[in-house]
């Protein structure tokens, strides 16, 4: 979280007791007032209040010694090294020094004492310590009386200067024993007796000045009450943030849209298949939100291929049974034409009979087109809309929008979010919004980033589906996989072959597509080979997809623009090259574009060597397995939320202390306090949230 929006003039600025210079560089640790300070809490604690006799020392420890040292001396084999022995009474231990300067040299004579701190291990000499911490001390020096915290620190500032400043500030707050001050508690007693939460200044000071006896092992897992009242705050700053945003658009207005069962039931009655169970759950949690009098916020989620799209098309028709137009909005080109063709094919006979069109806007359309349709969607013919960004820039105006669908809203930012739902025409109602998502958040993290929304989930695939068998291929062995695609053509399958993903340059991404379509061609001689890119107008893009579905094209090599959402059932085999570069959401997201018919499916994944940790990692991950939430939970894992969410943190304040995951049973607690607070105690969750966001929470309001 950045404190870039507070201002240094306040009264808690650190400015009025460090020079310029210091102030710079604590800026760089994002720390610009008080309260940051006493939040840059220590990454580690060293434990200099116990001395450990030589011959009893803890291994895998950081451990304090204390002896004289008997012997000296530079060594030059194996290599130029510090090497003295010290002894303590008990026994004896070998510290070396590896890069060392001459006064340490004269500074570590025989007869010194020392106290060392560092790790003891079984060295070449005896047990050693390699670079430990090292000061010269007289006999009975006094241990240190708390453990020792070790903060991050920035160039030029050095842990130690950063402690100092921290207990300076520390000992001012206390001492001025102002109640409004950045340690007064902001929880009524009874929630921090009733939830077993250590008082807020009681653990920020712990935290800063642990007693000796205090458990270095629980303050190393953060799991001490002192962490623990930390991050809950924390979380329930971040709850309180996004309930109030919630509860604020929840006190606006919406259309009503009733559930009519007109065309929804004509449209269900004319599918050939019956929703799924998912389907049906989802789809009457929508319903009933729709039929609210304030606006619906819901992300829908569920795995690639588990028929989002009939969901969104029935909600949208809800729209329409009560007089008000619906927009689903895509996030590349070749969905939104896809969603288009897919709702014309469902709904046309339905509302070809009323009168009602369907309009089309995207970024790549002709002018004249474009006029057509944005005068259909302005004057109310077009009661539904679908479209790419292009569907809320300023000239779009609706007649009155009731609901605003967005598809893959992962790869949407907020703003343009945000955007869409402003389209209401009707000042005193917003209209509804429904997110569709295929990257499945971990119910933690849906509880903590995505407090601000109502969740649905639809379980399970449609019946019929089988499930996608993933082949890991080194590269070497490529001429195999041809061999196979052959085969498979030739017996009346489609296939894609997937270009590597090359983000630093889109024209090289553009030219490798290109290539491999050359040489694609001249290997598959007989076969029929499609491409299609990113950089293909609007037009060219439907027509390949056009003549694949219809199966006029075998094999169809394509860049990473088919990731989201494209469906063409017959399509059971695909190659992705440099399957090592790719994230594990896109991966799953590319395999579920197979799978979709009958035919048992294949996806291959081509890789080259060498691959990096990470890389074999994420390719184990997604050879092992199919389950997108799963998949979502180790990429969590992997990535650290910050990464995983993306386009989402823009706006959301991002967690620097709890983990939603690890911190479960927190989260829980924050939830419900946030909840009660808000209700009960307005001003308490107002300071909360003002001492931990600042102007901040105001951004959310938007
Ligand atoms: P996604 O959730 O990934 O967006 P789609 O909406 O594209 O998935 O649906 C994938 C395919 O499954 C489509 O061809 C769709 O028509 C089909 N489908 C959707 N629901 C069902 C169902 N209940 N039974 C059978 N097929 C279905
Ligand atoms: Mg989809």
């Amino acid at each position: 979280m950045k404190n870039n929006t507070r201002n240094d003039s306040t009264p808690g600025a650190v400015t009025c007791f460090v020079t310029r210079v210091v102030q710079e560089k604590l800026a760089k640790l994002g720390i610009t007032d008080e309260f940051d300070l006493l939040l840059h809490l220590p990454l580690r604690y060293e434990d200099e209040t116990h001395l450990y006799p030589i011959n009893d020392l803890p291994e895998n420890r950081t451990v304090q010694v204390e002896g004289i040292i008997i012997h000296s001396e530079v060594m030059y084999r194996p290599r130029r090294q510090l090497v003295c022995q010290v002894e303590d009474g008990s026994g004896i231990l070998f510290m070396r020094f590896l890069n060392f300067y001459g006064s340490q040299v004269k500074a570590y004579a025989a007869g010194t004492r020392v106290r060392l701190l560092g790790e003891a291990r079984p060295g070449f000499f005896g047990v050693e310590m390699v670079h430990p911490k090292c000061r010269i001390v007289r006999e009975g020096e006094p241990l240190a009386d708390a453990l020792t915290p070790i903060y991050p620190v920035a160039a030029g500032l050095a842990s130690g200067t950063i402690r100092k400043l921290i207990l300076q500030t520390l000992q001012r707050l206390v001492e001025c024993g102002d109640p409004q001050s950045h340690l007064s508690e902001t929880l009524p007693g009874t929630f921090l007796r009733h939830y077993r939460l250590q008082g807020f200044r009681d653990s920020i000071i712990f935290l800063h000045q642990p007693l000796p006896d205090a458990s270095a092992a629980l303050l190393q897992e953060r799991k001490h009450p002192a962490w623990r009242r930390i991050k809950f705050d924390e979380l329930l700053a971040q709850q309180l943030s996004m309930r109030l945003h919630y509860r604020q658009r929840r006190s606006q207005s919406a259309p009503l849209l009733l559930n009519k069962n007109k065309l929804t039931t004509a449209l269900l009655q004319s599918l050939p298949f019956e929703l799924t169970s998912g389907q049906k759950k989802a789809l009457a949690e929508i319903s009933r939100d729709l039929a609210a009098s304030h606006p619906m916020q819901r992300l829908l989620q569920g795995d690639v291929g588990c028929g989002k799209t009939i969901v969104a098309a029935l909600a949208m028709l809800q729209a329409v049974e009560n007089d008000y137009q619906a927009a689903l909005m895509a996030p590349t080109e070749i969905l939104a034409e896809q969603h288009y063709q897919k709702l014309s094919g469902w709904l046309e006979p339905l509302l070809a009979p009323l009168g009602i069109t369907i309009a089309r806007l995207s970024g790549s359309q002709k002018k004249k087109q474009r006029e057509g349709a944005l005068a259909d969607i302005a004057e109310g013919r077009a009661m539904l809309a679908v479209g790419t960004h292009a569907l809320f820039q300023e000239q779009v105006e609706f007649d009155r929008l009731g609901l605003a669908i967005i598809d893959e809203q992962h790869r949407f930012g907020v703003h343009q979010r945000l955007a869409l739902r402003m389209k209401g025409t009707h000042a005193d109602a917003v209209p509804h919004q429904l997110m569709m998502s295929a990257t499945p958040i971990p119910r933690t993290l849906s509880m903590s980033y995505y407090a601000d929304l109502d969740v649905s989930v639809i379980d399970g695939l449609p019946p019929g589906r089988t499930e996608v068998t993933t082949k890991l291929v080194a590269d070497t062995r490529r001429d195999e996989v041809t061999a196979r695609i052959r085969e498979a053509c030739h017996a009346g399958k489609q296939a894609y072959w997937v270009c590597p993903l090359i983000e630093e340059s889109e024209a090289l991404q553009l030219k490798t597509a290109q290539e491999t379509h050359e040489t694609l061609s001249l290997t598959f001689q007989d076969l029929k080979i499609g491409l299609v890119h990113g950089r293909l107008s609007a037009r060219e893009k439907s027509a390949v997809m056009e003549s694949f579905k219809k199966g006029e094209i075998q094999l169809l090599v394509a860049t990473t623009v088919i990731e989201v959402g494209v469906d063409v059932p017959n399509a059971s085999l695909m190659v992705i090259e440099h399957a090592e570069r790719m994230g594990l959401s896109q991966l799953h997201q590319l395999r579920g574009r197979v799978g979709r018919g009958a035919e048992a499916s294949i996806c291959i994944l081509l890789y080259q060597k060498p691959l990096s940790t990470t890389a074999q990692e994420r390719l184990r991950i997604i050879f092992e397995h199919n389950d997108g939430f799963e998949i979502a939970r180790q990429d969590l894992r992997l990535r650290g939320p910050g990464e995983f969410l993306g386009a989402r943190q823009s706006g959301v304040p991002m967690l620097r202390f709890a983990d939603p995951e690890y911190d479960r049973d927190l989260l829980d607690d924050a939830r419900t306090v946030a909840e009660e607070l808000l209700r009960d105690h307005p001003e308490a969750a107002n300071r909360h949230l003002h001492r931990w966001l600042g102007r901040k929470s105001e951004y959310l309001r938007v």
